[in-house]
């Protein structure tokens, strides 16, 4: 089920993605008439049914964007040599700008290898070591997608982030860290909560922008939120009827906040929207064409 976008407090993440996507499309067409051919390699390791329609998904985006795109699947008994020697083939090649090895990989696979040794500059999911101490470091890097996407989305509904109280539930590499330090970036102050935060619902009370990126149904409800706040809901929960919902109780919370994004149809489309946005960006400096320039 989609949720109507009437009213001002829904923050509608698929139009938003959409004019990501077609901002990403005009830069990728720029690049082309300088030469340069945008390109995003994904590999995807075993038969795990989410990742092959994730990987669909990632795959059509990224042509209707523009990109040349290359899917490698790889059995899931490769070899962990042979999966570092794909990835290291695809850091060697020039014409390759973006390398996404979907996550989670089959049993008996690491990722955190596979992480290291991918190229900084062609690691468009920005989740390997050196894009994640880029972050906390305040450097220039390529930013992981989901909370990037959660930033581009508060930037784009003129919430004002700098001063306000953010606080974030969840801790995963994926999306609570970094988010938590985009915020920070941008001057928020920030609180991070975890299964072991004490008074959940008091701390949630005190955001101005609240988000819940825990995997637990409809966890955060109406009372844990102040009135007015901005509340981002990046939870993907498969109900019993086959429905997919987000960590906030929906309809308690948009009675009490300012915005909201719903699931399906917020944060979702973002993701997809900025690791195209992240391909550009890295096809853009291997060419030393600056970003602004293509715009
Ligand atoms: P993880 O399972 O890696 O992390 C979940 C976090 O939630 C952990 O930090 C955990 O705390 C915390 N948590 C668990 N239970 C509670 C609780 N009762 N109270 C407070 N905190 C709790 O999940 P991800 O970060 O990978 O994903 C979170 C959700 O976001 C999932 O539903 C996932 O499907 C979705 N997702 C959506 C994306 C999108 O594109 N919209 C992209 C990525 C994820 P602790 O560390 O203490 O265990």
């Amino acid at each position: 089920m989609s949720i109507e976008v009437t009213d001002g407090t829904i923050i509608d993440g698929k139009a938003i993605a959409k004019e990501v996507r077609g901002e990403v499309a005009k830069r990728v067409l720029a690049l082309k008439e300088r030469g340069v051919h945008p390109s995003l390699v994904v590999v995807l390791v075993g038969e795990d049914p989410a990742s092959q329609v994730y990987v669909r998904n990632k795959d059509k985006a990224a042509v209707g964007a523009g990109f040349e795109v290359e899917t490698i699947r790889l059995s899931a008994d490769t070899p962990q040599e042979k999966l570092l020697e794909v990835v290291m083939g695809l850091n060697a090649d020039p014409t390759k700008h973006g390398i996404l090895v979907q996550l989670p990989l089959p049993r008996g696979l690491a990722a955190e290898p596979v992480l290291r040794a991918l190229d900084p500059q062609k690691d468009v999911d920005g989740l390997g070591p050196a894009n994640v101490a880029a972050l906390w470091r305040g450097e220039a890097g390529l930013r992981p997608c989901t909370p990037a996407g959660c930033i581009e989305m508060l930037d784009r509904s003129g919430v004002e982030i700098e001063g306000s109280r953010a606080v974030v539930i969840g801790r995963s590499q994926l999306v609570g860290k970094p988010l938590a330090a985009l915020l920070l970036e941008r001057n928020a102050t920030v609180t991070m909560c975890h299964s072991r935060t004490r008074d959940l619902p008091g701390v949630c009370r005190e955001a101005d922008i609240l988000v819940a990126a825990v995997g637990h149904e409809g966890m955060v409800r109406g009372d844990w939120i102040r009135p007015g706040a901005v509340v981002l809901d990046v939870g993907i929960n498969r109900g019993d009827d086959g429905r997919l919902r987000g960590d906030v109780a929906f309809a308690e919370a948009r009675d009490v906040a300012s915005k909201i994004t719903p699931v399906p149809g917020g944060v979702g489309p973002m993701t997809i929207a900025m690791l195209l946005q992240n391909t550009a960006r890295a096809a853009a400096r291997s060419a030393h064409v600056a970003w602004e320039d293509l715009g």
